[in-house]
């Protein structure tokens, strides 16, 4: 990197000089996976921990002098302070990494990482789902791996929306701006001291985009942001949201983002050797790279056979409608500069991403990035079939089995999304070292040996404080006056922390299904309601502001929540985040997920929930089918696609009633010990643990990314 510029980090927090470095971690989301680190923070003020949302920026900025000054005094806090600033100090520095270890040969080379969306954490929320904690996860397990990478996407200035739901379950959404100085990131400044901009052209204008730096560990992530004097007030407006349904700005963010991304990299003075595309949406840094080429003199044959080596593609849509396209009208108005920079006539540009006339006139991304890139991969053993067999027609001459598209599949940044409690448990009985080697089985055999006592202790008491959580929320929600009492009620008050507890959370769409357990709402009630067995369950998941259906179903799960026949036995947590989804999928006893196979490309959340020693219970799609081995969890419906959607819907749900009444809740309340220990419900709960928790990690994905991807192309290049 050279000195063009500066990063101004704000950090003018004027704390006490023993903890001024609280001010510099603030500005390092390393915090986020690292317990001590939090407790930091956290031993200052709860309260005001909780009120700021997690957020050591909007934290430190107001939190009371006095309450600073008391940890001053405190030996203890100061020994955590001391220890895990080594600790920082030490995974911001050392060179021994696994990367250093395993290729040292590629020690000059570095890759880049291009997502619409990062999910790092609640308080910086410019995520809509599981794409994007992939990506943030990506990062942060890059970090730990010491592998050269860095991140480029978008910094959204309202963030995603958060969610209401009005008393008759209709969706509300409401839109905050976010204010930049209360959050963990930093301006970058040229030598002036103004804000380092890039800029890229749109129809009969330029767009300019300044740049923010997040740290990640390691790993820098740089967001773009229009949102600058210099733009037209329609264009200042391009990052307001995430995944905007107006197509012009949609056109025009992938521009920014694919372009733009390629520029800043360069103005920051980096030269990657690997362009890792997490899905279409960044795929015109394809055309960016070739056109640096073209400018140089070459063909843009050349320039694409040249680039096309250290291009990587990881796709997650596994149906022809979910993914990326524009009509062809929208492509000529805003394409035409993309294809003069190339040298491309009008219908060689078209060709570039055409798809099959049967799906539409339209210019498909995906297209795009799977025809340029060497490396392609979905994201789970089923959706590479399913993907190898939709993306056929690009290799007309090949067989399906022979498409060249592998797949990797996804995993979870344990350490971000394992629990405090269990992760001292884990500590004491998997080995001290077991984060260095969280894909490694023989770690996990040791799970075992946990005694079943200390394990269902800490699974009680994550239990509790979900329900505290859902306790607190509930009030807060009443005390603003605006909620009606049955809406207090469906938000959990009358949650029992001793139940059967399932979970049901994510994006509300309409292939996950989340009304099938109303199928029979007969049959449902008499199963949560009974007396000597009771069952809750808790839904939680936004729905796309402009996915009508989807709405309509969120609509429905409510007005079944709010019936007073379900006696508050099912819930629905409003404003689903990475909070809320830590708190859930670390504090229920099963995890349900119901996708329409193959619809679920991979799936994440259960995954998190399998970490914490939560039973899966779903179809088998995404990674649950390779997860499952008849002793883990429980599997919806049969391991095979259907024609017919109607007959697949009524076979899954017959399945999925039939499993809870014969097989989990029996499980979860017989066949106690004296001390009222579910014997066999724990140890299926340690099976669980020791089979997935080493397959589904990052640790195990972001290797395979590294082995399977980035190295092909890195070795491509040195010859
Ligand atoms: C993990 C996660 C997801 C992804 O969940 P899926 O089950 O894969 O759909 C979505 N949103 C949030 C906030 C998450 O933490």
């Amino acid at each position: 990197m050279d000195s063009k510029y500066t990063v101004k980090v704000p950090n003018n927090f004027n704390l006490p000089r023993r903890i001024g470095r609280l001010g510099e971690l603030a500005y390092n989301l390393w915090w986020v996976w690292n317990p001590e680190a939090q407790l930091l923070y956290r031993l200052i003020d709860r309260t005001y921990w909780e009120t700021s949302y997690h957020n050591p920026v909007s934290f430190l900025r107001g939190v009371s002098r006095p309450a600073l000054n008391a940890v001053l005094n405190d030996r203890y806090y100061l020994d955590m302070y001391d220890r895990v600033f080594k600790a920082f100090d030490l995974h911001m520095t050392t060179t021994d990494t696994w990367y250093s270890r395993t290729v040292p040969q590629h020690s000059q080379n570095s890759i880049a990482y291009f997502s619409f969306e990062f999910g790092l954490h609640e308080s910086l929320p410019v995520y809509a789902g599981g794409l994007g904690v992939l990506s943030g996860d990506h990062l942060k397990e890059s970090s730990d791996l010491g592998l050269p990478l860095v991140g480029v996407g978008f910094v959204y200035n309202e963030g995603y929306f958060q969610q209401r739901i009005t008393e008759d379950g209709w969706q509300e959404t409401r839109n905050t701006h976010i204010d930049f100085a209360e959050k963990p990131i930093c301006p970058l400044l040229n030598h002036e001291g103004k804000p380092l901009t890039i800029s890229v052209d749109l129809p009969e204008r330029k767009v300019h985009a300044r740049i923010w730096l997040v740290q990640v560990g390691r790993i820098p992530l740089y967001l773009l942001d229009t949102n600058l004097e210099e733009n037209t007030p329609a264009d200042r407006q391009l990052n307001a949201r995430l995944y905007s349904n107006d197509l012009e700005t949609r056109i025009s963010q992938e521009i920014m983002l694919g372009v733009g991304g390629v520029r800043t990299l360069r103005e920051l003075g980096y030269n990657p050797t690997v362009w890792h595309m997490n899905e279409g949406h960044s795929a015109f840094l394809i055309l960016e790279r070739a056109r640096e080429l073209v400018d140089e003199g070459f063909s843009f044959e050349e320039a694409i056979g040249r680039t096309r080596t250290t291009n990587v593609f990881t796709t997650h849509t596994p149906v022809p409608a979910g993914n990326d396209q524009f009509p062809l009208w929208l492509l000529e108005k805003y394409g035409s500069v993309l294809a003069q920079g190339i040298k491309l006539e009008r219908e060689q540009f078209i060709d570039l991403g055409r798809q099959p006339q049967s799906w539409g006139d339209m210019f498909s991304m995906p297209v795009l990035a799977l025809k340029y890139s060497d490396g392609r991969n979905a994201v789970s053993e089923l959706h590479g079939q399913v993907s190898r067999r939709m993306w056929n027609f690009l290799w007309k001459d090949v067989d399906e089995d022979d498409v060249p598209i592998t797949h990797i599949t996804n995993g979870i940044h344990s350490a971000s999304w394992l629990a405090r409690r269990m992760r001292i448990l884990f500590d004491r009985y998997l080995g001290v070292d077991w984060m260095q080697k969280v894909d490694d089985l023989d770690v996990w055999a040791r799970a075992g040996n946990i005694p079943d006592g200390e394990l269902w202790a800490v699974r009680n008491h994550l239990k509790r404080k979900l329900a505290m959580f859902a306790n607190e929320r509930a009030r807060q929600s009443w005390s603003t006056g605006g909620v009606a009492p049955v809406q207090v009620v469906a938000s959990g008050v009358l949650m029992e922390p001793y139940a059967l507890t399932i979970g049901f959370a994510r994006r509300f769409a309409t292939y996950k299904r989340a009304d099938l357990l109303l199928q029979d709402f007969d049959r449902l009630l008499s199963i949560i309601n009974n007396p000597s067995m009771p069952v809750q369950i808790i839904f939680a998941g936004k729905a796309h502001p402009a996915d009508e259906p989807s709405k309509m179903i969120i609509q429905k799960v409510y007005r079944a929540v709010k019936n007073s026949r379900t006696a508050g036995r099912l819930i629905f947590l409003e404003d689903y985040d990475m909070n809320v989804a830590r708190y859930l999928v670390q504090g229920v006893d099963v995890w349900l997920n119901t996708p329409r196979r193959p619809n679920e490309a991979s799936g994440t959340s259960g995954m998190k929930a399998a970490l914490n020693g939560v039973l899966q219970f779903s179809t088998l799609d995404g990674w649950w089918r390779e997860g499952y081995n008849g002793r883990n969890g429980w599997a919806i419906g049969q391991d095979k696609e259907f024609d017919d959607i109607a007959q697949q819907d009524a076979v899954d749900a017959a399945s999925l009633y039939e499993i809870l009444e014969d097989q989990i809740v029996p499980l979860y309340y017989h066949n106690r010990t004296s001390d009222s220990l579910p014997v066999e419900w724990i140890a299926m709960m340690k099976e669980s643990i020791r089979t997935l928790a080493p397959q589904f990690s990052t640790h195990r994905m972001v290797k395979e990314y590294m082995q399977q991807m980035y190295e092909p192309a890195m070795r491509a290049v040195k010859k």
